[in-house]
């Protein structure tokens, strides 16, 4: 999942990014708020995390200039005490959630996941194909019970895979969501990474789930 932090507090904004990282996400960072909406607008992103006072464009404006170009982003608004009044107002120009400064990090990662979680709700957070399960509170995946230990990108690209299963995911659709803006697109890292994941969860067993669709890209399915 692909998340853009708009920030322009260098330490909070690097201390979020780090954060969000290190719970698999992939985070691009901007610190302006004019920048930040054009990136808003050129990137299919899973979330948006925006500040309220920002430079050249105010998170207020950020939010309502998103919502009148129709996209659905989720948007989680960050406000200072002072701000506490805007709150309603973000709500009612369509953010998602709010949360006041300072806030401890483990809140934040936990909201995060809560608005990425929506439309799986009704399956509690739980991620299943066949007897491959993926869990996004806890980011355990078994297969047939059998725990299987992910470093963060193989995870990221699993987690993105079974969000769209029976669906062609090309890799630009995979770049978009799983690495940030310093992916050099020229490489073939993601065949690497989908490599890394099929020794994984396939290798060894008669059903596979990770196919190849020539010419286009990946799909994950159960047949
Ligand atoms: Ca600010």
């Amino acid at each position: 999942m692909r998340v853009l932090v708009i920030e322009d507090e260098t330490k909070v904004g690097c201390f979020i990014k780090r954060a969000l990282e290190e719970e698999s996400y992939a985070v691009d960072l901007c610190e302006d708020g004019a920048k930040g909406f054009e990136m808003a607008l050129a990137t299919n992103y899973d979330l948006l995390v925006v500040d309220l006072m920002l430079p050249s464009m105010s998170g207020m404006d950020i939010l309502r200039a998103v919502r009148r170009e129709r996209i659905q982003t989720p948007v989680l608004i960050l406000t200072a005490q002072s701000q506490i009044d805007q709150r309603v107002k973000g709500l009612d120009a369509g953010a998602d959630d709010y949360l006041t400064k300072p806030f401890a990090i483990d809140e934040l990662l936990a909201r995060v996941r809560a608005l990425l979680r929506r439309g799986v709700t009704e399956s509690f957070g739980i991620l299943q194909v066949d007897d491959l399960v993926l869990n996004l509170a806890t980011r355990e995946v078994t297969r047939s019970g059998q725990r299987i230990d992910l470093t963060l990108k193989e995870y990221a690209l699993l987690e993105y895979l079974m969000r769209h299963t029976r669906r062609v995911l090309t890799r630009p659709m995979i770049s978009e969501h799983v690495w940030n803006q310093d992916f050099d697109t020229f490489t073939n890292v993601i065949d690497v990474y989908v490599n890394y994941l099929r020794n994984k969860i396939d290798r060894g067993r008669t059903k596979k789930l990770i196919h190849t669709i020539r010419g286009s890209g990946y799909m994950l399915k159960a047949d």
